[in-house]
């Protein structure tokens, strides 16, 4: 990509600070959230720098696709037969990093609707 991705997860694809990776191929890795709000707190994070699902084109269509592929499969490495993939999109809705990622949570009850 032509931009820098100064966000945290720019940093934690470029190794320079670490996290607890738990799956990677070309297009996406997986690591374990440093917050968890479950038992079971996944984020699935494109290579690519995308800001959020609002930038998303239909050029990034298979790669979103995969991303929700690697979440289930994420969730289920883990143990989980029943999770909640979110994506916050913009900081009204709880984004505070802006590479788009997908949240895997699990192991506990959940509630609907989300706060
Ligand atoms: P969001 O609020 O949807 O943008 O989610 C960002 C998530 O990134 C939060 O759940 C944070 O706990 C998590 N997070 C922030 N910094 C790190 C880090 N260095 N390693 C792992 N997760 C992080």
């Amino acid at each position: 990509m032509g931009d820098s991705n100064d966000t945290i997860f720019g940093k934690i694809l470029r190794g320079e600070i670490p996290a607890d990776r738990v799956y990677e191929d070309d297009r996406c890795i997986a690591f374990r959230d440093v917050q968890p709000q479950a038992p079971v707190h996944l984020l699935v994070i494109p290579r690519e720098h995308l800001i959020s699902l609002a930038q998303a084109e239909q050029q990034q269509e298979a790669l979103l696709g995969h991303l929700l592929l690697v979440a289930a499969r994420v969730a289920q490495e883990a143990g989980l037969n029943d999770w909640r993939t979110v994506i916050n999109t913009g900081a009204g809705a709880g984004q505070t990093v802006f590479h788009l990622h997908v949240h895997v949570l699990g192991g506990r009850p959940m509630q609907w609707p989300p706060g």
